[in-house]
């Protein structure tokens, strides 16, 4: 039986969360509180949905042949570190698709926690370091100017990130708007 993780959004399709055409989890809950945060919604660890780690990988399973990837944001996605790793291992094992990882934690924290050498094993890309609002950057997918890139496998190059768009506006079939990319417009 697989554990479960708590998801405030599945997006299947986004251009502005790495390179190419990326499907998006964006983990519930975060402790970090930078200031400024961009996405206080997702800071509650109650709020949005909790899902078994299989049902989010049928999700995985059931997104257009022409993905490149996915994208693990949030929230703060190391705080539900085990079924994260649990999660990727299905998706690297089943299937060909980039996983990109932000997180509020720097990579020297990441280090330190049980199950890091297998969750960088897992991932392309990870992008890391706290939000900080004085030194905020809107390119290249950081944030802010402190973050880290660290690139874990061949697939992606710094220029990759350089040609990803600021935002994007989603209109869903259920007539939702949705806004999404590091420089998102005021409506
Ligand atoms: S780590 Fe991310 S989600 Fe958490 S407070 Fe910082 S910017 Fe917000």
């Amino acid at each position: 039986m697989s554990s479960a993780l708590q998801v405030h959004h599945l997006e299947p399709s986004s251009k502005v969360n790495g390179p190419g055409q990326r499907a998006v989890v964006w983990l519930q809950g975060c402790t970090l509180a930078c200031p400024g945060c961009f996405n206080p919604l997702t800071h509650a660890p109650t709020g949005g949905a909790s899902y078994a780690v299989d049902a989010v990988f049928q999700w995985v399973q059931s997104l257009p042949p022409d993905t490149a990837g996915l994208t693990i944001s949030g929230g703060e996605p190391l705080q539900q570190l085990r079924p994260l790793i649990q999660l990727l291992q299905q998706v690297r094992a089943s299937t060909t698709l980039s996983v990109i990882l932000f997180t509020g934690y720097t990579w020297e924290e990441i280090q330190k926690m049980p199950g890091a050498s297998a969750l960088t094993s897992l991932v392309d890309v990870c992008i890391t370091g706290r939000y900080q609002q004085a030194s905020r950057l809107a390119h290249h997918l950081a944030g802010s100017a402190n973050k880290t890139f660290h690139f874990l496998t061949h697939r992606y190059t710094p220029a990759d990130f350089d040609q990803v768009e600021q935002a994007e506006i989603i209109l869903a079939p259920d007539g939702e708007i949705r806004i999404s990319g590091i420089n998102p417009p005021v409506l």
